[in-house]
């Protein structure tokens, strides 16, 4: 595994991969039951602050 790959984490709303690092200099993070979570962007941090088990939900499909 690269260093590239260690600091990727996947954007539970979209399912995109994201930059921890970059992600963390943006405020693009959210804190859910002790796990950090890491978002593309503010809509995706928005969309999963203000439901969060939604996206824990097994059903749900991350989509853009
Ligand atoms: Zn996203």
């Amino acid at each position: 595994m690269n260093e590239l790959e260690m600091a990727a984490a996947k954007d539970p709303v979209c399912g995109m991969d994201v930059n921890r690092e970059i992600a963390a200099a943006q405020g693009l993070t959210a804190e859910h039951d002790g796990e950090t979570y890491f978002f593309c962007g503010k809509g995706c941090k928005l969309d999963f602050t203000e439901d969060p088990a939604r996206y824990f939900d097994p059903s749900y499909e991350p989509h853009m």
